[in-house]
């Protein structure tokens, strides 16, 4: 498969080319690029490629959305869309090392030292209140101090300066982790953002597992071949070497500085708090590369997101509860499970394995396999039907969450979980039945020859 992002462009070009929306006249990229792709979905129900041809302020041309629609995502893992979750949980169970390869596109261009200005890039403001321009698609590549294993995820980036931005380390989760390592270390944490990949390597990028889990390793999983990483010019680091555009940095040990507001995923604009300082040391780049901008807490966000983390739920449940049969992220923080319930109690250990696999997730709902998870209506038919709270809901205390949840607001992420166990008790097939039409008579009625 190949591994550039324009390879993937052209190939949704050529395959679906009423996908892709081209805009040539000049665009503000201060709040006019996310309004222009949220609107136009909510008046026309498409959610096209945008390509933003002349942004002020910037040489380069803005990419988003391409994430805004599960047939793309599919494409990209070479699968259809319904196979989307079973490839995932392939490539996690089978992955395959990278190769280390001498150069590639993201080394078309090479800027250090004082050719380094942040302010060159595209400067999306994304929401009305956003506290600056942010940059939503860099994607770490960090190693962990102790073990070189490397970690990848999407992290905000708000541009502060030439050479500095700041960042969000979601707090608890690896790459947070890694900068605390360093800090102990007395030392800088070493990091590299690629920014406009193949969805595959986006996709491998928001897999959630152990922090020994290498995330490079499931993106060459996803695309079927190892992934080419090659060395960054002035950190020990590797990145994706057909990636459109690289920014080498160190995570500061010490320096913070006010970060956000920012617009989420949760829907909401969380204020600002101090966060580390990361300083640019380099910035490499395809001639006329592409400045890929996430289309933050929206479709292009919260599609790409999903697919991981429900391939990693259902794995963390199925290893619990074999006969588990859907599981479905629908909104932040929340997650859906069906089970085949053979046994008592496993509706409650469904509930654990969630809460046991999942950072961010806080509220669990179980059901049995006969209620479709993917349709809200039936998930609280059967909570209103099979659920007594005071026997099935599981509360879990002063636990870890996820630090934009603004019901945490001032104790960042601090936060209580509730799971609900709504499979029918003891089992369904001992529960009051289902209503149901005697046998023939639904076949033998022509609906047709009664409504003309
Ligand atoms: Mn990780």
């Amino acid at each position: 498969m190949a591994q550039d992002f324009l390879s993937f462009v052209n190939q949704i070009k050529s395959e679906r080319p009423d996908e892709f929306v081209s805009v040539s006249g000049e665009i503000d990229p201060a709040h006019a690029i996310t309004a222009t792709v949220v609107k136009t979905e909510h008046e026309t129900k498409k959610r096209p490629v945008f390509i933003f041809e002349k942004v002020k302020g910037t040489n380069f041309k803005v990419m988003t959305n391409i994430h805004a629609s599960r047939h793309r995502l599919a494409m990209s893992m070479g699968v259809a869309p319904r196979e989307m979750q079973k490839k995932f949980l392939y490539a996690m169970e089978n992955p395959i090392p990278p190769k280390e390869v001498n150069t590639g596109l993201c080394k078309e261009v090479i800027l250090t030292g004082n050719e380094v200005d942040m302010m060159a890039l595209p400067q999306v403001v994304h929401h009305g209140d956003d506290g600056g321009a942010y940059i939503t698609a860099a994607i770490s590549f960090a190693k962990d101090p102790i073990t070189g294993i490397y970690n990848c995820a999407y992290n905000r980036l708000m541009i502060t300066g030439r050479n500095t931005t700041s960042i969000h380390l979601t707090l608890g989760k690896h790459l947070w982790e890694f900068h605390q390592t360093a800090t102990a270390q007395g030392k800088p944490l070493q990091v590299a953002f690629a920014i406009g990949v193949h969805p595959a390597i986006a996709l491998g990028a928001l897999s959630i597992g152990s922090v020994d889990e290498d995330e490079t390793h499931i993106m060459g999983a996803i695309l079927e071949e190892p992934l080419e990483m090659v060395r960054c010019e002035t950190i020990d680091v590797s990145v994706p070497a057909q990636a459109e555009l690289i920014i080498e940095a160190e995570i500061s040990p010490v320096k913070t500085v006010e970060e956000g507001p920012f617009g989420e995923f949760t829907g909401y604009s969380l204020g600002a708090r101090d966060r580390e300082v990361v300083e640019v040391k380099a910035i490499t780049h395809r001639k006329d590369a592409y400045f890929y901008d996430m289309n933050v807490g929206h479709l292009d966000h919260m599609l790409l997101s999903t697919i991981p983390m429900e391939a990693n739920l259902f794995r963390a449940v199925r290893s619990m509860v074999p006969s588990v049969k859907a599981v479905r992220v629908p909104s932040p923080f929340t997650c859906f499970v069906s089970i085949e319930q053979r046994l008592k109690g496993q509706g409650k250990n469904a509930i654990m394995s969630v809460f046991g696999a999942d950072l961010y997730i806080k509220r669990v709902v179980v059901v049995d396999h006969d209620v479709d998870v993917f349709d809200d209506r039936q998930v609280n038919w059967a909570l209103a039907t099979r659920s007594q709270p005071d026997r099935d809901l599981v509360l879990i205390k002063n636990a870890r969450g996820s630090d934009l949840d603004p019901s945490t607001a001032g104790d960042d992420g601090f936060t209580s979980k509730w799971g609900i166990d709504a499979t029918a008790k003891p089992l369904l097939k001992e529960f009051t039945p289902r209503h149901k039409f005697s046998e023939g008579v639904w076949d033998s009625i022509d609906v047709k020859s009664i409504i003309r």
